[in-house]
């Protein structure tokens, strides 16, 4: 079996992910997927196969040298997204694209097209991999999956390649924000790996945001608004009085780059009580802690004004920036970066503007950057994969092995 083949059976399987699921796979459909890749990693002749009872598939390809070569590992999710439909996917190939719109169902009138998707136009005569208009394709993170596997037989048909002990870790509920968090690192036993799970050819990324959650509770006094005169105080408009102090220029719509924010994310309110629930981003450990800092301040303020217990917050840390796990190991960039150039394309390092599995896997001591998979327009009916965008992060894992070996 080759890549593409691998990828359309693999995007066969509805494997989405679900917030409301209660155990470790949210979803009893991805453990259906994760026994057929159980399967397919024996086939191809990878061992100490293993699968556990949450859904975690890991395997090795043994080392080929008898050089002392660090153990890295390579993994990619095996759920889709909870936000779109994976059941049924039909996807179908446009062959040497040519840089118009793509029917996608001519019945309901479903259209790709550039003057949407730009980023349409970069992949001009290339081979793109689409759905009917009905699902999400499932490239994320099913390109990463049939990439590392593609890859495995590559390495195992070419033992000139010299190369280390390589771990493949296949996880669930990556799209619910759980899939590293019972990733067995210990077993896994990798000095650093890569996820396959990023965007845009060429793509890679070591920074993602520093994270938490903000729950500002704002207590009122209610009382009879006949008799209210010198008595009321409504919860509600010290909320928005907390909001209107917020800097309104410092808010997801308003910032890129490395520009952080605090957002809004909910609001609840009566006079008696208010809760407004914020998220706090920012990619400097410094900045995020003033940020921090300041919605707090701004309650001592309001308290201030309006006694002591008006208003209160409580602040919790959702994850971290993989940037300072990974800046005392620069060389796993640089393998990389050497590795994608050597695939044949320019190589894009950005910052993340979220978080993701291998920030969390940083953390628990397994340095983790991202690498790009090849999909484009996640979590949709527009999802798309150009098949050379697959073969050359297929090749880049190829070149990290023999890179790595030759360090
Ligand atoms: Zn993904």
């Amino acid at each position: 079996m080759e890549l593409i083949e691998r990828f359309l059976k693999y995007v066969s399987f509805d494997t989405q992910s679900s917030e409301e699921g209660e155990g470790c796979p949210s979803t009893d459909k991805q453990m259906v997927f994760a026994r057929y890749l159980e399967n397919e990693l024996k086939a191809i002749g990878l061992e100490e196969v293993s699968l556990d009872e949450h859904g975690y598939l890991y395997a090795t390809l043994p080392a080929n040298t008898e050089r002392e070569v660090p153990t890295i590992g390579f993994i990619a999710h095996i759920d889709t997204s909870p936000d779109y439909s994976g059941k049924d996917v039909k996807p179908r190939i446009v062959e040497q694209y040519d840089g118009g719109d793509i029917v996608l169902c001519a019945e309901e009138g479903i259209v790709t097209s550039p003057k949407q998707f730009p980023e349409l136009s970069d992949h001009v005569g290339e081979d793109l991999i689409v759905t009917d208009g009905y699902t999400l394709l499932g490239a994320d993170d099913k390109a990463g999956i049939a990439e590392i596997m593609q890859a495995m037989v590559y390495l195992r048909e070419h033992p000139e390649i010299k190369r280390g002990r390589i771990r493949v870790g296949f996880n669930p509920d990556e799209e619910i924000g759980m899939g590293a968090h019972l990733f067995d690192v210990e077993k896994f036993g990798c000095e650093w790996a890569y996820t396959m799970d990023g965007g845009e050819v060429g793509e890679l990324e070591f920074e993602n945001f520093n994270a938490a959650a903000a729950k500002v509770t704002v207590r009122g006094l209610n009382v009879h608004p006949g008799y209210a005169k010198g008595k009321m105080r409504n919860a509600m408009l010290t909320a928005a009085e907390f909001i209107r102090r917020m800097p309104s220029d410092e808010t997801p719509q308003t910032t890129e780059g490395y520009e952080g924010f605090y957002h809004l994310t909910g609001m609840k309110g009566t006079v008696e009580e208010t809760v407004l629930s914020y998220i706090i981003r920012d990619h400097d450990r410094q900045k995020f802690e003033n940020r921090k800092a300041f919605v707090r301040q701004l309650a001592e303020e309001l308290n201030a004004e309006n006694g002591e217990g008006t208003v209160t917050v409580e602040v919790r840390d959702q994850y971290y920036n993989m940037r300072e796990k990974v800046e005392p190991v620069m060389h796993i960039i640089d393998i990389a970066k050497k590795a994608i150039e050597a695939s044949g394309v320019e190589c894009r390092v950005k910052a993340i503007r979220g978080g993701t599995d291998g920030a969390q896997l940083s953390f628990k001591g397994l340095p983790c950057p991202n690498i790009f998979a090849g999909g484009l327009n996640f979590h949709g009916r527009h999802e798309f994969v150009p098949v050379q965008s697959m073969e050359k992060a297929m090749m880049t894992i190829v070149k990290i092995a023999e890179l790595t070996a030759l360090r």
